[in-house]
């Protein structure tokens, strides 16, 4: 099957409906399609000072010692509901970087990201873009379950930035994908709704890695007519991230 069958096949499996380009007619030229749109500078976000946790200290974690930190914290009052940290699950070198919201039940359990039904939606969204759990890396805003799946309040997330500040600058990534209004908000230090911050190029962090937002798949498991939208920003997001420019290390 060609690349092209392929990644219309996951489309399907998504439950979107793709459209297919078609030759077009004798004498009329092909247009190449519009470059993606300019990457719009965002501020970056300043890390406020975590409440226990000494972010300091985290900054110079490598990874296995960063993976050990979380999997042993306690510096919130989540630990004491929680099973176990989620620390994270993929390819350390990974190109592209999903970030979501905070482990559910089911994460709880079994100590890795998106794992339940609204996992299975992600994994066919990444397989729609070329990635899955090996190449990409996925992590969440917090690493443990807030109790009843609300939503994270401040204080935890400020306990647990530094963690995913550290993975972000351990892995590098040449695209960050954050799935939701949460991760999207924090990841941005804004509070605008989801859909003002989908359709463009963010830029994260001192390095400037490009953020693309999307839903969440839980989102999508309730308003499957949203699923559309998603693959618009697969495509700005494989868009944006094949036209990046190597820039040499410092
Ligand atoms: N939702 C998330 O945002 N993260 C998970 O790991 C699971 C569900």
């Amino acid at each position: 099957m060609t690349d092209r069958g392929r990644q219309l096949a996951y489309l399907q499996r998504m439950g979107i409906e793709a459209w297919v380009r078609r030759a077009p007619p004798a004498g009329v030229e092909a247009v190449a399609p519009d470059p993606a749109p300019d990457p719009v500078p965002t501020p970056v976000p300043v890390p406020a000072p975590g409440a226990a946790t000494d972010t300091a200290a985290v900054a110079t974690l490598d990874w296995d010692a960063l993976r050990e930190r979380v999997l042993g914290c306690r510096d919130c009052e989540l630990h004491t509901s929680r099973t176990q940290a989620v620390f994270g699950v993929g390819n350390p070198d990974a190109d592209w970087l999903v970030v979501g919201e905070a482990p559910g039940a089911e994460e709880d359990r079994r100590g890795e990201p998106f794992v339940g039904r609204a996992g299975q939606l992600l994994d066919a969204i990444l397989r729609a873009a070329a990635q899955d759990r090996k190449t990409a890396y996925i992590a969440n805003i917090l690493k443990c379950r807030p109790p009843n799946n609300r939503d994270p309040n401040p204080d935890e997330i400020s306990c647990c930035q530094g963690y995913l500040a550290r993975q972000i600058a351990l892995i590098r990534p040449r695209l960050i994908l954050a799935v939701g209004r949460i991760a999207a908000q924090h990841l941005l230090a804004t509070d605008l709704p989801i859909g003002r911050l989908r359709g463009r190029v963010h830029r994260w962090g001192e390095a400037a890695i490009p953020l693309v937002v999307t839903y969440h798949p839980a989102y999508l498991l309730r308003s499957p007519s949203e699923k559309r939208k998603v693959w618009q920003d697969l495509q700005l997001a494989m868009q944006c991230e094949r036209e990046q420019v190597e820039v040499p290390m410092q």
